[in-house]
This record gives C-alpha cells, sequence and structure tokens, in this order.
C-alpha cells in the first residue's frame, strides 16, 4: 500500500547527502513538511568523497540503466537552471584514453555503441586533445582519446549545500549531528515516527532511507533485509598553486578531476582493488599522486592533502533501489551507487510517487521490491 497525498503530513527523510538532499528538496518546493535528518553533517559522506562524474557513458550494462542515467545528466542540467549552478556544476565534458591496444579497442566499442543510442560521443587524437582541451596532459600525439562533451563533473557537498538552503527557504527543518536510531509504527502498522539519537521523536507519516552506505542499518528499523555489497574506494586530494586540468579524465590508471580552487581529485579502480591489502590509505594515496603525476607532469608540485577510504552506497544487484516497500507502508528507499549523476532524477521521481503514489516507468527494474522475501 503506497500512502496518498493527502494522507502526508510529515516525511523525515534519512540522510542528507546528495540523494537525501534531492528528495527532500522536490518534497519541500511542492509543500510537503520535511524534516532532513543526518547522523553528521550534510554532504560530507560518500558524497565528499566521490569521484563525482555526472555520467552515462560508464552505465552501459542495460539499456534501462544507462537511459535512467541519461536522465540524471538532463536532471542536472534542469536544477542548474532552476537553482544555479553556484559553485557546484562543471559541464566541461570528460576525456578517456587507454595505453593498450586492447584496452582501446574496447573503448571505441563502447564509443561507438554509445554512438548509436544517440550520446554525443568525439574521437580525437592525443596532440588535438592538448593543443585545444588540456595543454597539460602527457598524452600520447596518436593516441585516440574519446570525448564526451555532455558529462560533467559535480562538487557534491557544495551541491547539497545549496539543495538544504534552498530546502529550508521552503519550510524544511535540518536536523543534523544526530542519528536515527528506531523507526516507530503508526496505527496502520506502517511508518509512524522517528526516534534521533538525542532522544527527540518526530511523528512522521513517511520516512526515506537515503542513508548511503548506512541505508542496510536504517532498512533494518523497519525488520527489512537490503542486501547491500561491500565495494569501498579510495579518493585522494590534492593541493596546487594552480589547477592544470580543465575537465574530469580517465587517463589509463587514473582519474583525475578538478576540486575547484587549489584541488584536485583522485581516484582508481585499480588502486580500489588494494584496500584490503596491507596497503593503508597513505600508500594508495602515493600510488594515486604517483599515476596522476605521470599522466600531468605539472602535479609534481602537488601534494597530497587528504585521503579518505570510503563505502560505495551499492545494492547487491548493483542497481539502484529506489521507490515504495508495500510490506511497511510509508517506509521509502532511495539507494545507490552513481548518486551523483542519479540524486536529481532520482528525488524528482521519489518525491512525485510519494505525493501521488504513481512510480514512473524509469524506475522499472529498480523498485526495492525486488529485494523482498
Ligand atoms: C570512490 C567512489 C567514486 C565514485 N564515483 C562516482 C562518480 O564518478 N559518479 C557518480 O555518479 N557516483 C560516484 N560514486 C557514488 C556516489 O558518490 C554515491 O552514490 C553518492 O555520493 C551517494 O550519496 P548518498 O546521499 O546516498 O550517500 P552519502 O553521501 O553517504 O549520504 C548519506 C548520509 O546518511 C547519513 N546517515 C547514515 N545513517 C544515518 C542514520 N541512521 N541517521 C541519520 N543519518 C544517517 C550519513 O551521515 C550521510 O551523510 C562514487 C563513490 C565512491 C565511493
Amino acid at each position: 500500500m503506497i500512502r496518498s497525498a493527502q494522507r502526508t503530513e510529515r516525511v523525515a527523510v534519512v540522510g542528507a547527502g546528495v540523494v537525501g538532499a534531492c528528495v527532500a528538496w522536490n518534497l519541500s518546493r511542492q509543500g510537503a513538511e520535511v524534516v532532513l535528518i543526518d547522523a553528521g553533517r550534510p554532504g560530507e559522506g560518500v558524497t565528499n568523497w566521490s569521484f563525482s562524474w555526472a555520467n552515462a557513458s560508464n552505465k552501459t550494462v542495460t539499456r534501462a540503466y544507462f537511459d535512467l542515467n541519461v536522465a540524471g545528466m538532463e536532471a542536472h542540467r534542469e536544477l542548474a537552471g532552476t537553482v544555479g549552478p553556484d559553485a557546484w556544476w562543471y559541464p566541461s565534458g570528460h576525456l578517456r584514453w587507454a595505453d593498450d591496444p586492447a584496452a582501446e579497442s574496447k573503448l571505441l566499442t563502447t564509443a561507438g555503441l554509445l554512438a548509436v543510442w544517440g550520446y554525443r560521443t568525439e574521437v580525437r587524437t592525443g596532440a588535438e586533445v592538448r593543443r585545444r582541451l588540456e595543454p597539460a596532459l602527457a598524452v600520447r600525439d596518436e593516441a585516440a582519446v574519446v570525448f564526451y562533451p555532455d558529462e560533467a563533473w559535480v562538487h557534491g557537498r557544495h551541491l547539497v549545500g545549496r539543495l538544504v538552503e534552498e530546502a529550508d527557504a521552503c519550510g524544511a527543518e535540518l536536523r543534523s549531528g544526530t542519528a536515527v536510531r528506531d523507526i516507530g509504527t503508526g496505527s496502520d502498522g506502517g511508518v509512524g515516527s522517528v526516534g534521533l539519537a538525542d532522544g527527540t521523536r518526530i511523528d512522521v507519516d513517511v520516512v526515506v532511507n537515503a542513508a548511503g552506505p548506512g541505508a542496510h542499518a536504517v532498512a533494518a528499523l523497519v525488520g527489512r533485509e537490503l542486501p547491500m555489497r561491500r565495494e569501498p574506494g579510495v579518493v585522494t586530494r590534492l593541493g596546487c598553486a594552480r589547477v592544470p586540468v580543465h575537465r574530469a579524465m580517465h587517463a589509463p590508471h587514473v582519474e583525475i578531476r578538478p576540486d575547484g580552487d587549489g584541488s584536485v581529485v583522485l581516484h582508481s579502480r585499480e588502486v580500489d582493488a588494494l584496500i584490503d591489502t596491507e596497503q593503508g590509505p597513505a600508500d594508495l594515496a602515493r600510488l594515486l599522486h604517483a599515476e596522476a603525476r605521470h599522466v600531468v607532469p605539472e602535479l609534481g608540485d602537488s601534494r597530497i592533502s587528504r585521503t579518505r577510504v570510503v563505502e560505495r552506497p551499492i545494492p547487491a544487484d548493483g542497481f539502484p533501489s529506489v521507490g515504495a516497500v508495500p510490506s511497511v507502508p510509508g517506509y521509502y528507499e532511495a539507494v545507490t551507487h552513481s548518486g551523483i549523476t542519479l540524486g536529481p532524477v532520482l528525488g524528482r521521481l521519489l518525491a512525485s510517487e510519494i505525493l501521488t503514489g504513481k512510480s514512473d516507468d524509469l524506475l522499472t527494474g529498480f523498485h526495492p521490491e525486488r529485494f523482498s522475501g
């Protein structure tokens, strides 16, 4: 059973990362009474330790997932038009290249598929990229470099800050620094209240679980098992006098993007694979830094400023879990990897589902009930 708009008096959104902030903003601007609760500070969870690349080129595993991510990119552009791009939205495209023939051929095959699916894709040479886009790159002149002009990077923490501000202006309440410890039952056996670590209890009709990597623990508060994968990642920030790159890129062995004034973010799936070995975060950061200096020699002058190992919030089958859980009236999930790309579209679609009782076709295949029973 999905509760109707008339019954929705108060919504608790658990988690003020990019996903929860997008849900809270969409609900509050449509008149719902929202309380946004975070155990820590808004935007300082995984959202602040993400490569933060808004894309669909890396989402070709199924057509439905690709389409959802394309909608995510479109929702970002709309959001930038509505709340302003401020310091969060950087639509500068994305570069990707490889350093061995097999990987290059795979990259070009994917680019070909994406072009057939109507995704804007350009194949350039390394020399051209250096001349026109990124003069600081040490890329071979003849390398094939794929450029996805519609992709972007997002400053997740700034985006959350902006949305929390906008939600506040629409009457939403923020409770930060206190975790949701229990979810009480209402008269119909569904959601009735949330109990916080600071001892307060808030009566609500709806709870949205947007707790990122903590989502399985919040699901357990309503007796639900939300299976999630363990897939940690390591992200390093560099401090540099001048940021020598203008956009996000997948170079061989390392991903690099600007992060605002005097800062660059590094990540690599190859380095993530070393997280559970004897190498600590500082060793992994040094590996990332060495790979990045190889691609952008000017980063030789940079220094490692902060490194964090974080868990990706990934439901067990790798796809988002978004929408109502019919067996627990009033309880909804918004749990996903690629939450930077997907946050704005999922926030819009889930708010609409909560307020109208209807789920959008884009969410078919991503409903939480696939994990029930
Ligand atoms: C290494 C790495 C690289 C990534 N790269 C990309 C990328 O390039 N593009 C992309 O789209 N995505 C990427 N992602 C994924 C993306 O960052 C996440 O999907 C997204 O940030 C998740 O946002 P969230 O709001 O769900 O979680 P979070 O930002 O973690 O927010 C959840 C919040 O819930 C709070 N919380 C938890 N439990 C409770 C509780 N009981 N009570 C109250 N509050 C609670 C936490 O304090 C936290 O602030 C990457 C992730 C990683 C780890």
